[in-house]
């Protein structure tokens, strides 16, 4: 087990680019890639990750949700979605910005589990059903910043904490009046 450096925006954009490869070895060293997406997703403090990210071009993501045990799907799709929501959404490949965009309501997927054996997954309007597409997305060569509708959708963390800090204010003034 091992952490990888995450592969970012500009500068891989080979890897992270580029449709990845079906896996058909369900072996030891998908075990070993999946061992190190884990270590490295949870030294990123990421949510999910996908192989991509750690530059292999292999279809294989992780999902790993607050207080729950990480899992894998390999060679994921998704099947079936339905409605629309906007988010807030950041990744560990593209360092330093937020954007807006729009993801489904529902969403079920199926992928294989590290045996090979098929899975599904379905989430409807919460953090999973968000990181089910964000992750697919790389596995197909695309990044949420592909979604943002202009540049005056995506900012900086910077500009963040500052909107953050006026809410601050706004908050305490509201306090004030009462
Ligand atoms: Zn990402």
């Amino acid at each position: 087990m091992a952490v990888h450096p995450i592969t970012t925006l500009p500068r891989d954009a080979a890897v992270l680019r580029t449709p990845a490869k079906r896996v058909r070895n369900f072996d030891a060293s998908l075990r070993s890639l999946v061992a190190d997406m884990i270590d490295s997703m949870n030294a990123a403090h990421g949510v999910g990750i996908a192989a991509p990210q750690i530059g292999i071009g292999l279809r294989v993501i992780v999902v790993g949700m607050p207080g729950e045990r990480p899992f894998v799907m390999v060679n994921p799709e998704v099947v079936k979605r339905s409605g629309e929501r906007e988010l807030i959404e950041g990744c560990l490949s593209v360092p330093g910005y937020r954007g807006r965009v729009t993801r489904s309501t529902r969403v079920l997927a199926k992928a294989q589990d590290i045996s090979g054996r098929e899975i599904r997954v379905r989430a409807e309007d919460d953090l999973l059903a968000q990181c089910l597409e964000h992750e697919i997305d790389h596995v197909n060569g695309r990044v949420y910043i592909d979604h943002v509708q202009s540049i005056d959708e995506l900012w900086t963390l910077d500009e963040m904490i500052e909107d953050d800090q006026e809410d601050v204010d706004d908050e305490e003034e509201i306090d004030d009046d009462e």
